[in-house]
């Protein structure tokens, strides 16, 4: 597929996936089907955050044979939107296992197969009535389907109301965020300052996937955003790029919400810009021995 076809599909994708509706649905499900592995990734991923929205019966149907994709980035994307379905990806349960235990497996891919697992079971173990879970925001007690698509996509227990107004209140963010993203990398990323850009470009040149200003991830109930993660190696880089005191502090409560949840994070200052070679290159180098 060129690269501008599969670009605008992808694009199409993910903007499907952040509806809130059912209506693309059935595009979405064409997607899974397409030629390119990018596709049926953010294909895959859409269908996910449409849990809740959509038949669930349906989405599973379409997400389970995506774990058998030649792709491990479909495999993966697929285990971690099947988890948002809760008990009705029940049956994906004994896949996922033997994934797991497949030696040829990649590493990353476990590790979401792994969380995926333990989301499915605990929502199984809830219908079951043998766990009780409580909505973290308003203590109600939740069903299944609510613990499974929260701990998916906040890594914490919503009720469906909780969660829609979370949900809100981040996308109002994002597409702040959205907006002050203008510089373009040499692969066409768009990033918010030239030191950003610097570091992608650095990070494009040597050919090491990553995602730029990923989804929030929450640690130790805080809502971090990392500048760059590297999902193959699963390591964390951000860019300190200011010297306010304030912009100071935040820095060193994130540095320390990183270290206490064990993450690899890899920092960067203004002064390491110039030398990224030796920098970045040692850093990333340090963190897989
Ligand atoms: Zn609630």
């Amino acid at each position: 597929m060129i690269y501008a076809t599969e670009a605008k599909l992808s694009s199409r994708a993910k903007t499907l996936g952040e509806s809130a509706s059912a209506a693309g649905f059935a595009e979405l499900q064409g997607y899974c089907a397409s030629e390119s592995p990018l596709v049926r990734r953010v294909a895959a991923s859409a269908i996910g955050k449409l849990a809740g929205v959509v038949s669930a019966k349906e989405a599973v149907a379409t997400l389970m044979p995506l774990l058998g994709d030649g792709h491990p980035q479909v495999r993966q994307y697929a285990a971690k939107a099947l988890s948002a379905f809760g008990v009705e990806a029940e049956a994906a349960l004994l896949v996922l296992r033997d994934m797991y235990r497949n030696p040829a497996e990649k590493d990353y891919v476990k590790r979401s197969i792994k969380s995926a697992g333990v989301i499915i079971k605990e929502a199984v173990a809830t219908r079951d009535k043998a766990v009780v879970h409580i909505c973290s925001r308003c203590g109600v007690r939740v069903q299944p389907d609510e613990y499974a698509r929260s701990q998916r996509f906040f890594q914490r227990i919503f009720c469906d109301a909780c969660f829609d107004e979370t949900a809100t209140t981040r996308r109002n963010w994002e597409t702040k965020v959205e907006d002050k993203k203008t510089l373009k990398t040499l692969k066409g990323t768009l990033v918010q300052s030239a030191g950003e850009k610097q570091v992608a470009e650095w990070l494009e040149r040597n050919n090491i996937v990553y995602r730029y200003d990923g989804r929030l991830k929450i640690i130790e109930g805080f809502q971090i955003r990392p500048d760059f993660y590297l999902p193959e190696r699963d390591v964390y880089i951000e860019y300190w790029g200011m010297d306010t005191p304030r912009y100071k502090a935040g820095m060193y409560l994130k540095q320390d919400l990183y270290m206490q949840a064990g993450k690899k994070l890899v920092s960067l200052y203004p002064a390491d810009l110039a030398k990224l070679d030796a920098i970045l290159g040692a850093k990333l180098e340090a963190l897989q021995a």
